[in-house]
């Protein structure tokens, strides 16, 4: 029943000890009321990534939280933390009534300017003004979405402001930011998406607290013993332990399939 956070995990670090520090506070809180612990995934949120990595991996010195340790750099970006995080928050009980009709409100406004965007045809005279013009040929854009337009290099939302303006389409600079983000990386992002949906599905696989690794054929015994010290909660997770590999973790999600068929059914 104790919750840890900090040095004593093996961090170093002001950040590192307050982001385990929210994730054992809220989960002694959850311990006392008798629920389930919170678990953050990995291609959702760095405190995920620094949590995960602790107790898969293990600290030989010091560890430090660094954006090159995630696999979904393009997810996790400062500009859609509050995205990946509030909703969370939410749920447990932490953001309050304004500052969650804030973040629906900011999404709200994302998503009314992308629609826009994704819509709306450009028509050089529409705004002769725009200091698109400055950028490339506006003849050469002409009938092309908006979005089509943003996705070329060094091409800006201000370099549209005449038109958002006349649209009612002029947001904020932060949603203006969030907008941009999502529509130039759009590719890069999705495909992100994909493999995060692929980590997903595997970390649905639940591993059995009670697995006994010992037993399984196939395993080597540094895996085995790897695998019973850690007792990761799923296949994941159980992959991402140095030296387990791939194979071993195929024979762990046969063995808890053929579990799962044995148990007669209720
Ligand atoms: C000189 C120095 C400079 C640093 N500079 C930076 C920096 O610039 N940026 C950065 O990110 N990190 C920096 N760090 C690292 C950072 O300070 C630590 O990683 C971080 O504070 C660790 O937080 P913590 O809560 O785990 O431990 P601590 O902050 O050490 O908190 C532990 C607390 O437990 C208390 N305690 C200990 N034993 C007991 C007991 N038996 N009963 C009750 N209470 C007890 C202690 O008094 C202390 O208040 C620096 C560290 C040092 C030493």
């Amino acid at each position: 029943n104790l919750f840890h956070a900090g040095q004593i995990n093996g961090t170093t670090g002001y950040e590192e000890a307050a982001a385990q520090g929210i994730v054992a506070g809220i989960n002694a809180a959850l311990r006392a009321q008798g629920q389930e612990p919170v678990v953050f995934p990995r291609q959702e949120s760095y405190i995920g990534i620094l949590v995960d990595d602790l107790v898969t991996r293990g600290v030989d010195e010091p560890y430090r939280m660094f954006t090159s340790r995630s696999e979904f750099r393009l997810l996790l970006r400062i500009d859609n933390a509050d995205r990946r995080l509030t909703p969370r928050g939410r749920a447990l009980g932490l953001v309050g009534d304004i500052a969650y009709r804030r973040f629906e409100e900011k999404y709200a406004e994302v998503e009314r300017v992308r629609t826009f965007l994704r819509g709306h045809r450009f028509r050089p005279e529409e705004a002769p003004d725009a200091p698109l013009a400055g950028k490339l040929d506006p003849s050469s854009v002409k009938g092309h979405t908006l979005e089509q337009i943003l996705r070329r290099p060094a091409v800006t939302l201000s370099d549209l402001e005449p038109v958002l303006r006349k649209h009612g389409c002029w947001a904020n600079v932060v949603v203006r930011r969030s907008v941009e983000i999502e529509i130039r990386y759009e590719g890069y992002i999705q495909q992100q998406a994909r493999d995060a949906a692929k980590l997903d599905r595997l970390s649905a696989r639940r591993i059995p607290p009670d697995l006994d690794y010992h037993s399984i054929d196939g395993l080597s015994r540094e895996v085995r013993e790897k695998l019973s010290r850690i007792r990761p909660q799923d296949l994941a997770m159980a992959g991402r332990i140095p030296g387990v590999t791939p194979a071993a973790v195929s024979i762990v999600g046969l063995q808890i399939e053929l579990r799962q068929r044995k148990r007669p059914s209720p």
